[in-house]
């Protein structure tokens, strides 16, 4: 296994429907991370709802992080229903998704605002995981725009805090994953956008993750052939032995 730290993000989206099954996902999560022998250079993270935070948060350890799935660009004021980067630095969250092909489609987030987010959770010292990627049909180019759009203002010194997370949108919950090539060529692509913005200590430092209808079957064909440094993970998330089967994978 290489050196690269190997991110699984855990995006339990707006699951599951109660408290009581939060806390006992997040411990089975726990328990079963406690108990994997190699899980070499490996980092958990779990991305409750909102409202599960501080329940999932009390009950995190075996080097299992806490992260949001979405933040407001502002820190304070008035903005009915929405929760700041800030607020969420204050329950030990360390990172929060911008940008999830989710929020973009259905609640109309485009890249100005994607973009204000991400400076917000840079700000606050958090680290964002920006998605990127392109919908069925489309040129993987989207990719670079998003990158370029999303990045705009954010300095070399702030965007070594960032983790991107290359997210076909056909792939994401359908069980349609990308080929090994696909998310290779997509990750070379993502790190010559780097590149070109950031100096080249900086860009390779970013971590490139893959997310779309991954589990403990495929994982492998993202992380070692691809060489991608992680997963967001979706659905196999909210199985805790299917989740911590995937970050054993890796450690074999
Ligand atoms: C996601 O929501 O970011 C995701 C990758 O979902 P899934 O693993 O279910 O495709």
């Amino acid at each position: 296994m290489d050196n690269r730290k190997k991110y699984f993000i855990a995006n339990w989206k707006m699951n599951p429907a109660s408290e009581n099954d939060a806390k006992k996902l997040a411990r089975n999560v726990v328990a079963l991370l406690r108990a994997v022998k190699k899980r070499g250079n490996t980092r958990i993270v779990l991305c409750p709802p909102f409202t599960f935070l501080l329940p999932v948060a009390s009950l995190l350890g075996y080097g299992a992080e806490l992260g949001a799935q979405n933040c407001h660009f502002e820190d304070s004021g008035a903005y009915t229903g929405e929760v700041s980067a800030k607020m969420l630095k204050s329950l030990k969250c360390r990172y929060v998704i911008v940008g999830h092909s989710e929020r973009r489609n259905y609640f109309n987030e485009d890249s100005k605002l994607i973009n204000k987010k991400l400076h917000s959770v840079l700000k606050n010292g958090l680290t964002p995981v920006l998605a990127v990627g392109e919908k069925e049909g489309e040129s993987v180019k989207v990719i670079e725009r998003q990158l370029k759009e999303a990045l705009e203002g954010v300095s070399g010194a702030k965007a070594k805090n960032i983790i991107i997370a290359y997210e076909p949108v056909w792939a994401i919950g359908t069980g349609k994953s990308a080929t090994a090539d696909n998310a290779m060529s997509a990750r070379i692509m993502i790190r010559k956008v780097l590149a070109a913005f950031y100096p080249k200590t900086t860009a390779n430092k970013i971590p490139v993750l893959y997310g779309g209808s991954t589990d403990s079957k495929n994982i492998v064909r993202f992380t070692k052939d691809a060489q991608m440094d992680g997963a967001l993970v979706g659905d196999s998330s909210l199985n805790a032995k299917e989740f911590i089967k995937m970050v054993e994978e890796i450690g074999k």
